[in-house]
């Protein structure tokens, strides 16, 4: 991409200087470097990941999570019974991610002043960020005309059974349809980062680097001097031995859940113990249904659709909401646990199966602290994420539910994910009252990663670190909680409100 350095271009050691180094170019950051520069501040962007563009988007699963992925779309839960899906290029996850947009739930925003003391945080002052960048991004309710069959099914069902369904926003502007959000779009229909506020900010003279990893941020008394960084071969993914430091007024860590934890840890900053704590994935798990007509679930906007009748059960129990994921070969295949026979049924039924996610509102509960990031001996992040009862019995709720929806939606034949794949007829879905849920008894992942610097605990309001005056925290890791939608749009809209303090604190 024009403007960008990247990593290649590097061949000797070197220090640059600014005034506020961004760490990360996903959802957070780029908002954050696009409105600081336009400001007139001095920014530069290290992006870990490499930089990409429509050109390189050809639609092959293999060689884009390989390229566009945390560890090559592998990463998962310390005890590998949560796969967790995150981005790692210029964009970060926003290059790959499924477009539905959401602004916080008012519920939510509440929970947030209750419990967690942020005041601050009223939808009467994120409104007009999240006007700004619906505007940007072209935040549009997708018509129910182009709802694919995949998410069909959750419209037909939920209206059958009188549940809160309805269609979803997208950021999208000449969506070709394809369904392939999740490797890159090929035609620029997406407007994530790397379109839009990534180009804003080298627009306004920002230095945007990839192939550029932090891993540590210096610091001295309560003010950080800047950052440590490795340039990265991209083929390899490995250092190239040269090295980046930049000297900066301040420093945001924008590197998202996960990686912007251990970036604090491994700088020596835990936030008195807090920080990795409190870390939220809104856990998934899925039941597929077989249908009579063709669903094609690979094609067609990836998610267009949610049923939302179960997000809020009550102050005892954990709510989930429940949308129809993408299915393209690669990343269908990861669903079942099956192999061999097993697995060439599954996949010969592909055109026919629609498969519905059920995502965990974790963190609302007093109960549920969700889970921990500490460091792995390399440096890279490690998430500890137990499967408490509370959350179990939320799993279970979960497939019962997504069962029904299927029936209800016309399913002749359903299936559930568990280590053993449950087939059930339409009339025998009471069997799963009796499965057993949680780690390893059935597929669980995550695409959605929150916590572990949370507002109100770590960071202030104005997301800065509480232990120094110069660090700040802008990305999915500031969710004090969960929030029961998708999450791109709020991090946008606190990116958007971070640029005032930010700019200030320069
Ligand atoms: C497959 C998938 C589908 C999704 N679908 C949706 C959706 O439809 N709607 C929605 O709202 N959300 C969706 N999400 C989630 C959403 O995209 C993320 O919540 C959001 O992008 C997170 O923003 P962030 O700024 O916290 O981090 P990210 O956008 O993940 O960006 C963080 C960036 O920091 C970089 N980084 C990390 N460590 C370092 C380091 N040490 N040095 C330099 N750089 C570093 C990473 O490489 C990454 O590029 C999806 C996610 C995935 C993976
Ligand atoms: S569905 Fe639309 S936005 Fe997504 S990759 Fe295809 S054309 Fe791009």
């Amino acid at each position: 991409m024009s403007g960008v350095v990247t990593g290649a271009s590097i061949t000797q050691d070197v220090t640059l200087v600014c005034d506020v180094v961004i760490v990360g170019s996903g959802a957070g950051g780029a908002v954050l470097a696009a409105g600081l520069a336009a400001r007139g501040v001095d920014v530069i962007v290290l992006e870990a990941g490499g930089a990409y563009t429509s050109a390189d988007f050809d639609l092959d699963e293999g060689k884009a999570y390989a390229a566009m992925y945390q560890d090559c779309g592998t990463q998962s839960t310390d005890d590998l019974s949560i796969a967790l899906l995150q981005g790692r290029s210029l964009g970060g996850s926003t290059t790959i991610n499924w477009t539905t947009c959401y602004r916080t739930p008012a519920r939510i925003l509440a929970h947030w002043q209750k419990t967690h003391g942020l005041d601050q945080l009223t939808a009467e002052v994120l409104n007009p960020h999240w006007d700004a960048v619906e505007e940007r991004l072209h935040i549009t309710e997708w018509p129910e005309a182009m709802v694919n069959a995949n998410n069909e099914t959750i419209l037909r069902g939920g209206r059958k059974l009188g549940w809160d369904v309805h269609t979803l926003k997208r950021n999208v502007n000449g969506c070709a349809n394809s369904g392939y959000c999740g490797v890159g779009c090929p035609v620029n229909g997406k407007q994530a980062m790397h379109r839009t506020y990534i180009p804003d900010a080298l627009a306004h003279g920002a230095g945007v680097y990839a192939d550029i990893s932090v891993e540590r941020i210096t610091w001295s008394g309560r003010r950080a001097t800047g950052v440590d960084a490795v340039v990265l071969d991209r083929a390899t993914n490995k250092p190239t031995g040269v090295k980046v430091r930049v000297d900066a007024k301040v420093v945001v860590s924008s590197a998202g859940a996960l990686h912007g934890p251990a970036l604090l840890l491994r700088s020596g900053l835990d936030g008195e113990g807090h920080v990795g704590k409190r870390t939220f994935i809104h856990p998934v798990c899925a039941v597929t249904g077989e249908y009579a007509h063709s669903i094609k679930p690979w094609s067609g906007a990836p998610q267009s659709a949610a049923c939302h009748e179960f997000v809020d059960r009550g102050p005892d129990k954990i709510g989930f909401f429940i949308e129809a994921p993408p299915m393209q070969p690669m990343l269908g295949a990861t669903g079942p646990k099956a192999f061999g026979t097993d697995m060439a049924m599954f996949m010969g039924q592909l055109e026919h199966a629609s498969t519905l996610i059920a995502l965990a509102v974790d963190g609302i509960h007093p109960e549920d602290p969700g889970g921990t990031v500490t460091l792995r001996p390399d440096g890279r992040p490690k998430l500890h994420y137990p499967t408490r009862p509370l959350l179990v019995e939320a799993l279970r709720e979960a497939h019962l539910r997504m069962a029904e929806l299927h029936v209800a939606a016309g399913a002749t034949r359903l299936t559930t994910l568990h280590a053993e794949p449950i087939a059930m007829m339409p009339d025998e879905i009471g069997r799963l009252a009796d499965l057993p849920y949680g780690a390893h008894e059935h597929t669980m992942f995550s695409a959605h990663l929150m916590g572990g610097c949370g507002l109100g605990t770590v960071i202030d309001q104005e997301h800065r670190y509480k232990g120094l005056d110069n660090v700040f925290v802008v990305d999915g890791s500031a969710l004090p909680t969960a929030l029961g939608v998708n999450p791109s749009q709020t991090i946008y809209g606190l990116a958007s409100r971070a640029v005032e303090s930010i700019s200030n604190a320069v």
